[in-house]
Order: structure tokens, then C-alpha cells, then sequence
């Protein structure tokens, strides 16, 4: 014990190392596995294959963007391409071209398993971790061919990817996309319908190019996406003024009716139950970007959104300045995210929720002031 400590070994890995020996199994590998570079499917490209590209349940415009994005290109090198989300998305990514095409997992699960079955690749992007494929990810944990993550996202589960590519100082994996496309030989190919998908996607992800993560190179990509000649202002109005009115009235109603503000804490919290939901005929992505409203009054720094979806507590967390919520959900909400903008869920009720929620930002007193 004396030489473990000397050594600064952690004893609880020895032994794990130790009981594999014992099990007969030390010709294994005890490396940590990673996953390969992104670079090396590059030559691979070139000869067609069936592929499947995924992307996290109720998909945001940077994770449609990016992967009808990839779909287009990839359809133009030859590929046989399909694009599966795991849940349904919202009615104002419909004007993407290709989103039509797009499986939704839980509405066609035969069609889409059938894909599965068939696919040799399967890009994994905008999310790190299976369990944000829902109902999907009982479905790849059998997948047999090659999983590709392109991601930006905090912590990835790499033993999860053969090939991958994970940058969390990238603004979206639509980035990440366009520079994937420049790198593998295939700038060309850039047309009107990548560079719209590519394009909503990033401006999705850095609040309309203001965030820090808005570089000078995310610029650089924008003014090359747009000699391709589309209309960012249309793009825009899509994303953002292409809601019914009773989304409107329900944001309103939430910010007067459910929204709380602890001053002492830097902190605002919004907790919506499922009767409002049902009240104001909401659908998928109408809540999106409500979570923002309460950074816009002097000194929060930290918001909050808790929504009972009715099948499960669906929790949306957004900071300003160095409070980390990814850390914040990953702790006390299963989840995760970036540092200025997470999320997670909870299986208690709305209430047992809230209470959870207070609990936790009082423990963070400190890193909040
Ligand atoms: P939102 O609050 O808009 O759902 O998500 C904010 C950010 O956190 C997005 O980048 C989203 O992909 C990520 N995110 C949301 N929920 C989860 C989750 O449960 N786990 C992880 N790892 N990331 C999440
Ligand atoms: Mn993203």
C-alpha cells in the first residue's frame, strides 16, 4: 500500500486491473479507447456506401442544418443517404430542403430499423451521447457498421465512435460540417441548399452570430455560404418569425404566471405544467428560445426552464459569464450541453422538480454571485 501511495496510483483502479487478470483476460487492451481521426473516412468517401445520419431527438436547426447539410453532399458524391430523427421536429425547420425526406424514428420505427440494418455508416450528428437518440439508442447499440461522430458538445462518450471528429470551440456542428467539406476535398460542392441548411445552423447556435463562439472564422464561412447566393433574410424569418399567434400568448402568460426570480441568487426560473402546454395547443418547438427571456433582465445570470412534457420533466438551462451548465445539469438533471447553455431531464413531478432546482442553485450560491 505503502508503494501505491508512493506512486500516486489510484488503489480502486489496481484492483479493477487486478480482478481482469485474475478473470484471464490480461491480454486485453487497458488503454482508454478513442476514437479515430475524422480525416481517415476522407479517401473512404469515395466509393459509394449506404448511409444513415442521425441527429438528437427533437432536433434544433443546427442539428436538421447540419445533417441535411451532410445529406446534400454526401447525395452528390453518390451516396444511397437517409436522415433519421429520433423524435419529430418543429414545423419551422420544414422549409430546409430535404427535411421532407427525413424518417422520424418514433412514427416509422420499422422503416427506419430497416435502414439501420442496411447502413455501413451512421453519422452521429449534433449529440455525444446515445441516450439523446431516445427510443434509437436501444436500436444502435446493436448497429453494426461505423458510427461517425461530428459533434461540439461537452464530454463525448468516445467509446461509443469508430471515427470522430468532437470540438467544443466550435460555434455548431454545422461548422463543423463546412469544415469537413473543405477539408475532405469537396468545397466545390458547396451549393444554394448545403450552404442555406449549414447557414440556419449556425445562426441558430450563436444567437443570430452574437455569442463568443460567433469568430472570425464562423464570418469567413457565412460570407462563403452566401456567394452561394441565398436570402439570410428569408432564412431568419424562418427560423424566428414563423410561429402561431397562440405561442405568442403563451409566452406571455408564462412570463407574467410562472416565472420566479431570486434575486439573491442571480437566478430566474421558469416552471411550466402540462395543463399549459394543452391550454395554449403547444407543439414541438414552440418552447424554443422561451429559456432566454429571463437573461435579458439586469443581473441574471443564471435561467432556468422546467416543462412538464407529460412524459417526462424536460429542463433547459442558459448562463451568462463562467457559470458552467453543462457541469450544473450533468449534476443534478442527467444531462449536459455547453457551458453557457445546457439541458436535462427529471422523472419526478413538476413540483419535486422545482424543489430540486432551488436546492441545487443554493449550492451554487457561491458561483453565482
Ligand atoms: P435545450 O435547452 O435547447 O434543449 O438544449 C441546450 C443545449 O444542451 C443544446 O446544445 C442541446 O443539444 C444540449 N442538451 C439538451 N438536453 C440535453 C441532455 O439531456 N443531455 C445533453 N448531454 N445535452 C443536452
Ligand atoms: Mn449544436
Amino acid at each position: 500500500m505503502v508503494g501505491l501511495i508512493a506512486l500516486d496510483l489510484n488503489p480502486e483502479l489496481l484492483i479493477q486491473w487486478y480482478m481482469i487478470w485474475e478473470l484471464g483476460f490480461y491480454s486485453a487492451p487497458l488503454q482508454p479507447f478513442y476514437m479515430k481521426p475524422i480525416e481517415q473516412i476522407f479517401p473512404l468517401l469515395n466509393q459509394p456506401r449506404k448511409i444513415a445520419i442521425i441527429m438528437h431527438q427533437k432536433p434544433d436547426a443546427d442539428a436538421m442544418g447540419s445533417s441535411l447539410g451532410l445529406f446534400h453532399l454526401l447525395s452528390q458524391l453518390g451516396h444511397s443517404v437517409t436522415v433519421i430523427s429520433p423524435t419529430n421536429w418543429a414545423d419551422w425547420l420544414k422549409w430546409m430542403k430535404g427535411c421532407e425526406k427525413v424518417i422520424d424514428y418514433e412514427f416509422n420505427i420499422e422503416k427506419a430499423n430497416a435502414i439501420l440494418d442496411d447502413a455501413e455508416w451512421a453519422f452521429c450528428l449534433d449529440f455525444n451521447a446515445m441516450y439523446r437518440t431516445r427510443k434509437m439508442a436501444a436500436k444502435l447499440s446493436t448497429f453494426t457498421g461505423i458510427k461517425i461522430l461530428i459533434d461540439h458538445h461537452q464530454q463525448p462518450e468516445d467509446e461509443s465512435f469508430t471515427y470522430g471528429w468532437s470540438d467544443v470551440s466550435k460555434s455548431s456542428t454545422s461548422e463543423m460540417v463546412y469544415d469537413m467539406i473543405k477539408a475532405s476535398g469537396h468545397g466545390a460542392k458547396i451549393n444554394r441548399d448545403i450552404a442555406e441548411c449549414l447557414y440556419a445552423g449556425v445562426m441558430a447556435d450563436t444567437g443570430s452570430f452574437r455569442f463568443p463562439s460567433a469568430t472570425a472564422s464562423v464570418h469567413r464561412m457565412v460570407a462563403d455560404l452566401k456567394d452561394t447566393g441565398f436570402d439570410h433574410t428569408k432564412i431568419h424569418e424562418n427560423l424566428f418569425d414563423n410561429f402561431l399567434e397562440n405561442r405568442l400568448r403563451f409566452i406571455g402568460y408564462v412570463l407574467q404566471s410562472r416565472m420566479d426570480i431570486y434575486y439573491e441568487y442571480n437566478t430566474a426560473l421558469i416552471s411550466v405544467p402540462w395543463k399549459d402546454l394543452v391550454k395554449y395547443q403547444i407543439k414541438t418547438g414552440d418552447t424554443e428560445g422561451l429559456v432566454n427571456y429571463p437573461l435579458t433582465i439586469q443581473g441574471i445570470r443564471l435561467a432556468a426552464l422546467i416543462i412538464d412534457r407529460d412524459e417526462e420533466i424536460k429542463c433547459s438551462f442558459r448562463s451568462k459569464g463562467d457559470f458552467d451548465v453543462n457541469i450544473f445539469a450533468r449534476t443534478y438533471f442527467e444531462g449536459g450541453g455547453h457551458i453557457n447553455a445546457a439541458g436535462g431531464r427529471s422523472s419526478d413531478s413538476l413540483e419535486q422538480t422545482v424543489q430540486r432546482f432551488i436546492k441545487a442553485m443554493k449550492e451554487n450560491a457561491s458561483q453565482l454571485q
